[in-house]
């Protein structure tokens, strides 16, 4: 048997899954680095044993870089010599890199599955561990569930490149020599950039440069050319202007959270403008350079109070609904994602698709056109109607379709033909995006679809049993503003009404034309 199959058929023994990695087998790693893991690992169960406490409680700074190094080498085949400061956990990291691939990356027409990849990670940290994950030689999670049917899936063939970016010149020369201890210099490219102080943040309102735009101004190859596909960032969270700048510490061991040295861990305004700026950025960028342009934005957040609110500043500038999010980890450990793209997607993207509650209609032999003996199918009258009460909206340019799809279905298509500008109300906006919206005339937010703001697709079934038809309304908007206009048309009791109405109305609208088909029948 070739060293091959025999390797392939032991992954497929140890089918390996995510939860592999957050609930690791000490035991197990023990036996595969007994130098490393299985002395740090013993050391903590003799601590326990002469001093009692809970496992957890006896967890040492050694133990956990032991860990890290364990599982970065046998799930993904990486070494780690360097691990001085921050000790990164592997579950946290992964799971971001997860979400970019699998969800983030597959979502925009622009970002299908691609072989070639190109990423840029602000703030890497003296690990460079999120450009060592993407660029890992293997991935045992992802081989050890595609050897089921033998298929290699397009995040594990994809190659990545990688730029990287780090104020602090320690941590620079430790990701560099991390990134060759893994033979990855020619994916992985580590630029020093120069630390922001809070009166260059007070500079920046003249001329915006925020974390990325320092990195490309930093970077000597040309960065700002490529097609980047994502770039991420966990920030420094602490505020240095906030009233206290304590290290807090953790339940249990009481060991401080992180080891960060203050500049490492500070950004004037904490996560929140350092993400806030990112996004400035990135506004000036894809309106003002249009060599750069990054299909996806993502964070990883350590407080909610952070994400609540970024996720706010998202929902305003790019619409509800549009903006994907989530979080990863048990109780305090607890870590958020947020991501935004500046592209368009497709009018019927997944990211903004919103259904609406269906009803039915029922229609009187007096109502209009339809008595049960003439050849008009329900739907093709309901549907009618619908075309009639959105003609009738005045606040709109709608452009109006109605295709018949079955003999029993049709579908009215509604959408808006010119989008309106934009007025941002500035104290929704942090100053540093704001600064870029208002300076470069930034009104139309081309990430909606391009049809316009919104598209509605009503389709009408028929209702047999009543002599009536079911709408089921599925709308799809990318901005505020369209969310808000599908809100006001469809507006169920209203539209429903409307709709469904056998009132004088509706029969006002039909009457004149009868009374013009039988003028002799009225005398
Ligand atoms: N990415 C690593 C480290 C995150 S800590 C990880 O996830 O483990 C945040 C890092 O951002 C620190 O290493 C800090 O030095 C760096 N940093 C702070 N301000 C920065 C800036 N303006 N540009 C680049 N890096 C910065």
């Amino acid at each position: 048997m070739s060293s091959s199959t025999s390797s392939k058929r032991k992954r497929r023994l140890t089918h390996l899954t995510f939860s592999d990695l957050t609930h690791p087998n000490f035991e197990e790693l023990s036996r595969q680095f007994p130098h490393s893991f299985g002395v740090a690992w013993q050391g903590v169960r003799e601590r326990q044993r002469q001093d009692g406490g809970s496992f957890a409680s006896n967890v040492t700074d050694e133990f956990s870089r032991a860990t890290t190094r364990a599982l970065l080498h046998s799930f993904f085949g990486l070494s780690l010599p360097h691990i001085p400061s921050l000790c990164p956990p592997v579950p946290n990291r992964y799971f971001l890199v997860q979400w970019i691939q699998q969800t983030l990356l597959s979502t925009l027409p622009s970002s299908e599955s691609a072989d070639r990849r190109c990423g840029i990670d602000i703030g890497t940290g003296a690990t460079c561990i999120y450009p060592l994950l993407f660029c890992a030689p293997h991935n045992q999670i992802l081989e050890s569930d595609n050897d089921d049917n033998d298929t290699t899936t397009s995040s594990s063939k994809t190659q990545w490149t990688w730029f990287a970016s780090e104020i602090d010149p320690t941590s620079v020369a430790m990701a560099q020599k991390n990134v060759v201890a893994n033979h990855l210099e020619s994916k992985i490219k580590v630029i020093q950039v120069q630390p922001t102080t809070a009166q260059q943040q007070q500079q920046q309102q003249e001329q915006h440069a925020g974390p990325l735009l320092q990195l490309l101004q930093a970077a000597t190859q040309p960065v700002s050319n490529q097609k980047v596909d994502v770039v991420l960032t966990n920030p420094p969270f602490h505020d240095p202007s906030a009233a206290q700048v304590t290290q807090p510490t953790r339940q249990g061991d009481h060991r401080p959270k992180t080891n960060l040295t203050c500049t490492e861990a500070s950004y004037p305004g904490g996560e929140v403008a350092f993400v806030t700026d990112m996004l400035a950025d990135a506004f000036l960028l894809r309106y003002n350079h249009e060599a750069f342009q990054s299909t996806w934005y993502a964070c990883m957040l350590g407080k909610k109070t952070s994400f609540q609110q970024l996720h706010h500043l998202l929902d305003y500038l790019l619409g509800p609904g549009s903006i994907p999010s989530t979080q990863f980890g048990p109780g305090n450990l607890t870590r958020w994602f947020l991501a935004w793209t500046l592209q368009r997607p497709t009018i019927r993207s997944p990211l903004a698709k919103s259904t609406r509650p269906s009803f039915a209609v029922t229609l009187s032999p007096q109502d209009g056109d339809y008595n049960s003996d003439n050849n008009s199918s329900v739907p093709a009258i309901v549907a009618q109607r619908i075309a009639t009460y959105f003609r009738e909206q005045r606040n709109y340019s709608l452009a109006i379709a109605t295709t018949q799809q079955s003999p029993h279905g049709v579908v009215v298509s509604v959408r808006e033909e010119t989008p309106t500008p934009v007025e941002w109300d500035d104290k929704k906006l942090p100053p540093a995006v704001w600064q870029v919206l208002q300076k470069d005339r930034i009104r139309f937010l081309d990430t909606r679809p391009a049809e316009g703001h919104f598209l509605l697709d009503i389709s009408v079934d028929d209702n047999n049993s009543t002599g009536g038809g079911r709408v089921q309304v599925t709308a799809y908007s990318h901005s505020t503003w369209g969310c808000k206009a599908v809100e006001t048309l469809t507006n169920t009791n209203k539209f429903k009404a409307e709709i469904g109405r056998t009132s004088r109305k509706w029969r006002r609208i039909q009457q004149p034309r009868q009374q013009q088909q039988q003028p002799m029948d009225e005398s």
